[in-house]
């Protein structure tokens, strides 16, 4: 954990405020302190405001010392493979842009760092460099690039090999530090400048130098040969002041509410950071695109120095306190470094090497064990071994002592040739020893004796000769307690070659009779071991016949559940059936019509023939239980007759006879079972092509139906409006009936109103004609006048 080395920069005051500044207040630098003191008509009071920090620079302070200071050991680091970020806070021409580019006189911290990088790199001489450069602005919240100007408002991705990075930024790989700052002089040039009235040129925007250092051992044969990526981020942020202030509109008030609220954001970072692990909680980042760029110096992995700086002046105080108070907040920060490496293909392949090495020495020393437990297995498996041929030479005596048992028996030679050789015996005794036979072990045993033959091979063995009444057979328990303890050499029974039996003929004194003994039991020997071979053929091929009737019974098993899957299946058809049949019910709406009928009739016939197809799946599960059953009672019965004397070999040959018919039989029910399943299919097919036929004829018949339902419809409503129509037409009829009643009326009363006054004309006009006639006859001259 590495805490952040925060320093703080006193820029020198300008020229015109400084006779006001001097008679108030002012910023006292003291070592690593700074103080704010004050004096009242010029008598000096204690300081109000005192503050302490890894550095404090005065305003004499050179960028050179500043870069010695605090961020030399980070440049170092970067080479090193630690990712490094300086950064400059402070409010608006309190020095940030100075300390970082310094002027012509005194070049700033990024010129130095640049410059340091490639000195150091040129010193080294076990590793090579790829170096790249970048150059970016964040104004207005957009990240612009200041060495592509039409790279403008790039977005921030992260990913897990490259962290967060700036998404098309322009990168150049440099070579050596002119390169680069005559780049970075480019970029100045694209640089968002300003002016408010605090100060004649204003920097708006953030701005981040970046450089990307990758190196790579140039010695191969090193193991430790992986590739170092480091960053270096050197920040120039805007001016930290209040908006109110600067006196700023319009669009320097935008640019300063994004200044301020991406400088909020950090101090909001750096609040959270220096709260402690515990207290901290969630980290406001990606608030900004300022943070979220430096997230990795902020509280990551990055060896940081923030370097503030502050305007001496009076009227900056209350900004300076600002400025004072984040840089004490950031001075709480730990960050947690450490080398950023990228391990190579080869780099890792060694390594990997490595590991394996390592592993197969491990695997070596265990290897040890696994050798000696080795050894013990083997060890075991001989003594196996060991004692199976101890049985089986144990067999052998068994079988050469009946036979000598048989020859005694038939031939009773045996009891005169133990006579005559116990005679031989004792006159070889005699004439050696010349004393007491029993108790001097010293001649030669007998090669007609089983345990003298067996000592053939061994060293000449030494022990009392027989005693009269065991004759030429003993047990090897009473030859052992006799033989004081001696232990014959068992091995030479089946692993003396041939010839050295063949050592047999030295005994030629020996009598004929013993010789052909030897030459029986030899034979016998023989038919014992063919007998041996023979058994383990027997063995052998019952293995084998085991096997095989074990797949046999596991296919005749799997024969077994086809009806069972077939019955399931046809299960499922059926419930398959019913369903397409309802359906197909539910499309016919009249249950009495044709096509009902038919769809109940096919539903039936399809339904018939699978319960027809499932007793026959049924009955040809029962056969084969029933078949199963009756092998089961032959089995039984037969085969305490049949089998009871048989040997192993007819035996084996019945079974096979028999599972091969029962394979047989199954194969042919099987095949029976196969034709039936696929004319059932056959069937299944055409009634689902019927059903499919009539589902086709159904469709059509419904599209019809919905046709004329249609048409019906639209007649219907033609129809109704139709009605509608007449009877309006009726209505106006009816009206105009009546109208014409009316008229009718009308005329009637008129007409007879009419010839009443006709009548009345009538007589009116006979009136005044009679009266015309009346008066022309009385005044006719008067009239004519
Ligand atoms: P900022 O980037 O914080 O807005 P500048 O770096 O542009 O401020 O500084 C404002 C002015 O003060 C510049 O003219 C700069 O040359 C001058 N200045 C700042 N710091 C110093 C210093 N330590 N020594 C000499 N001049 C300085
Ligand atoms: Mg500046």
């Amino acid at each position: 954990m590495e805490k952040i080395c925060v320093a703080v920069r006193v820029r020198p005051p300008v020229k015109s405020d400084e006779d006001s500044n001097s008679n108030c207040s002012h910023w006292k630098v003291d070592d690593n302190r700074i103080s704010l003191h004050r004096s009242l008509s010029g008598t000096p009071l204690p300081p109000a405001l005192s503050y302490a920090f890894d550095h404090v620079f005065d305003q004499n302070c050179s960028n050179s010392s500043v870069y010695d200071l605090l961020t030399k050991d980070i440049i170092h680091a970067v080479v090193d493979g630690f990712n490094g970020t300086a950064f400059a806070y402070g409010q608006t021409s309190s020095g940030k842009t100075f300390t970082m580019n310094g002027s012509e006189n005194d070049p700033g911290i990024i010129h130095r760092a640049v410059k340091d990088i490639f000195a150091k790199i040129d010193m080294s001489t076990d590793r090579e460099f790829l170096i790249r450069v970048s150059y970016m602005e964040i104004y207005n919240e957009e990240i612009n690039d200041l060495f592509a100007v039409e790279n403008q408002k790039l977005q921030i991705h992260e990913s897990l090999e490259r962290g967060i990075f700036v998404a098309g930024l322009r990168e150049e790989i440099v070579n050596n530090a002119e390169q680069v700052l005559k780049l970075i002089e480019m970029g100045e040039v694209n640089r968002h400048f300003g002016e408010t009235n605090m100060n004649v040129r204003s920097s708006r925007s953030h701005t981040i130098f970046r450089m990307v250092i990758e190196s790579k051992g140039k010695d191969s044969t090193n193991l430790d040969d992986a590739i170092r990526v480091s960053v270096l981020n050197l920040v120039d942020l805007a001016g930290s002041e209040r908006i109110a202030k600067t006196g700023a509109g319009g669009v320097r008030l935008k640019e300063g509410k994004h200044i301020n609220k991406s400088l909020m954001i950090l101090g909001n970072v750096i609040n959270k950071l220096s709260e402690g692990a515990k207290q901290r909680g969630h980290i406001p980042y990606r608030d900004s695109k300022l943070t979220r760029i430096l997230q990795p110096a902020l509280g990551g992995n990055a060896k940081t120095s923030i370097i503030c700086t502050v305007a001496p002046e009076e009227v900056h105080v209350e900004e300076t306190k600002g400025t004072l108070q984040f840089a004490s907040r950031a001075k709480r920060i730990t960050n947690c470094v450490q080398v950023n490496e990228i391990l190579t293909d080869a780099a890792l392949l060694k390594r990997q090497k490595m590991e394996i090495e390592e592993l197969r020495m491990k695997l070596e020393g265990s290897h040890a064990g696994v050798l000696e437990q080795e050894i013990l297995k083997l060890r075991n498996d001989m003594l196996k071994y060991e004692l199976e041929r101890e049985k089986l030479a144990m067999e052998l005596e068994e079988e050469r002592k009946s036979h000598r048992e048989r020859e005694q028996c038939s031939n009773g030679i045996s009891s005169q040739n133990g006579e005559s050789l116990r005679k031989n015996l004792k006159e070889e005794a005699s004439s050696t020893q010349q004393g007491d036979a029993f108790s001097t072990p010293t001649f030669k045993p007998i090669p007609n004796s089983f345990v003298a033959k067996r000592c053939y091979n061994s060293t000449t063995p030494v022990y009392s000769p027989l005693p009269d009444a065991f004759g030429d057979v003993v047990d090897e328990d009473t030859w052992f307690k006799m033989n004081n303890g001696f232990i014959a050499d068992l091995d030479s029974i089946r692993m003396t070659p041939p010839k050295q039996l063949s050592s047999i003929p030295s005994f030629d004194k020996i009598q004929d009779s013993s010789i052909d003994n030897y030459k029986e039991v030899e034979n016998l020997r023989k038919q014992l071991q063919q007998a041996i071979d023979e058994r383990n053929e027997f063995e052998k091929q019952h293995k084998e016949q085991v096997a095989l009737n074990n797949q046999l019974m596991e296919e005749i098993s799997k024969l077994q559940e086809i009806p069972q899957k077939l019955s399931e299946s046809l299960g499922n058809c059926k419930a398959v059936n019913e369903e397409i049949f309802s359906t197909f019910k539910g499309f016919a709406e009249d249950e009495k019509s044709a096509t009902a009928n038919l769809f109940s009739k096919t539903s039936e016939f399809v339904m018939s023939l699978m319960s027809s197809f499932e007793a026959q799946i049924y009955m040809a599960m029962n056969g084969f239980r029933k078949a199963d059953d009756e092998k089961e009672s032959s089995y039984s019965e037969e085969s305490k007759k049949k089998y009871k004397d048989c040997t192993l070999e007819t035996q084996i040959t019945c079974w096979k006879k028999e599972m091969s018919d029962e394979i047989k039989l199954i194969k042919e029910r099987y095949e029976n079972l196969e034709e039936e399943l696929d004319m059932n299919n056959q069937l299944l097919e055409a009634s689902k092509a019927r059903i499919h036929g009539l589902q086709k004829e159904s469709q059509v018949l419904s599209e019809e139906r919905d046709d004329l339902l249609v048409t019906v419809s639209d007649s219907w409503k033609r129809s109704a409006s139709l009605n509608e129509q007449n009877e309006k037409i009726l209505q106006d009829l009816t009206c105009e009936i009546q109208k014409r009643k009316d008229l009718e009326d009308d005329i009637k009363q008129f007409s007879v109103g009419f010839v009443s006054r006709y009548k009345s004309y009538k007589l009116f006009s006979s009136e005044i004609k009679s009266k015309v006639e009346h008066l022309k006859a009385q005044k006719p001259f008067a009239l004519i006048s």
